[in-house]
């Protein structure tokens, strides 16, 4: 079988291998990879700025989001031959910490955790991968050409649980909901959002290619004027922040009205500085009662309700965010940026294309 593997080290990081099947383990599936979604975190581990290899190994499985078939589930494994399964990504430190060892290993306070595809374990960007059933999730059989969105689903489902649970702290009844980044991220926290009946409005800089009429297909408003504009148009009680780009980021922690929440997702480069005025900040943030949370990965809670989101979304709508669909021997190019890309996927099963 065939995976895509990553060498750091090496002038040429990225490589398709020829590796042998892999055996399961007892109680473990054995799955065909079907697709492997995309992101900027491979591209990070593939320059070398991010995650970890196995021990005593110079390479590792790329890939985190995942969407394969069960070939061979053990009896009892809850799976059977041909179901749709998604593998979770992160795995519990070994100590482990409080928060693992209650099941929110996405909240590990240790960062000893592992990841498939990421740090330390193979990922999911191989024609064949096996896993443990626990830590895999059954899909929607219909969800078979976007389940790939799965992954970046569970990280949004979490995103919207942290909104919840921080609004709870109080009286609560959002309406308006402002998503900034019309990226994967962004474009399924806004699905979340109009799933909640919320009024979604989203905010990107590009004005032509699929994001804007993505948007609106869905019920919801797309912006490209400044931010600051945006802000008090909108008035948004929420603030998901998917760019990661530090002038949105505390241009959104100022202009929510009170009890406003603002939720970071985007991961920023260290270093570009902007001049902030932070006394003003602060006293905004705590005359408002306002909460600036951050927010990334996901545990099994998550994956649930993020299967549960994409099997009630439209299915047209979903497949329109992968913008393309690249074969596994064309790896390379599913790892560069395209100008109209939101959501790339490797197709691992050529004969399914
Ligand atoms: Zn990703
Ligand atoms: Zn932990």
């Amino acid at each position: 079988m065939r995976a895509v593997t990553v060498s750091p080290d090496r002038e040429d990081p990225l490589e398709v291998r020829e590796l042998p099947e892999p055996e399961p383990g007892p109680g473990e599936l054995l799955v065909q990879g079907l697709a492997l979604g995309v992101c900027g975190t491979d591209r990070e581990i593939i320059s070398g700025g991010h995650g970890a290899l196995p021990e005593g190994r110079d390479w590792l499985v790329l890939g985190h989001e995942s969407l394969g078939r069960v070939r061979r589930a053990p009896e009892g494994s809850g799976f059977a031959e041909g179901d749709l399964a998604v593998g979770v990504v992160r795995r519990p430190d070994p100590v482990p910490c409080g928060a693992c060892a209650r099941g929110e290993f996405d909240m590990c306070r240790n960062g000893r955790y592992t990841e498939r595809g990421i740090k330390a374990i193979d990922g999911f960007g191989a024609q064949a991968w096996t896993i443990e059933p626990e830590y895999a999730v059954k899909l929607d059989p219909g969800l078979e050409r976007v389940g790939v969105l799965m992954e970046p689903t569970t990280v949004v489902a979490k995103a919207w649980e942290q909104i919840e649970r921080v609004g709870g702290r109080s009286w609560f009844d959002p309406r308006r909901v402002l998503v900034t980044g019309a990226g994967p991220i962004g474009m399924l926290a806004a699905l979340l959002g109009k799933q909640r009946g919320l009024d979604v409005h989203v905010l990107d800089r590009v004005t032509e290619g699929p994001k804007p009429p993505l948007v609106r297909d869905l019920g919801a408003e797309y912006h490209t004027e400044d931010i600051e504009r945006v802000m008090s148009e909108v008035d948004p009680d929420i603030v998901i922040e998917a760019t990661g780009a530090a002038r949105l980021v505390f241009e959104a922690m100022a202009g929510t009205p009170a009890y406003g929440i603002v939720c970071l997702t985007g991961v920023s480069p260290a270093g570009r500085r902007i001049t902030v005025d932070a006394g003003s900040l602060n006293r905004d943030i705590v005359l408002e009662n306002d909460a600036v949370v951050g927010s990334v990965n996901a545990n099994l809670r998550h994956y649930r309700q993020a299967a549960d989101a994409l099997a009630a979304a439209d299915r047209a709508w979903l497949e329109r965010i992968i913008t393309r669909r690249v074969p596994i021997d064309r790896a390379q190019e599913a790892f560069t940026p395209q100008p109209d890309d939101i959501k790339a996927v490797l197709a691992l099963d050529p004969s399914a294309e």
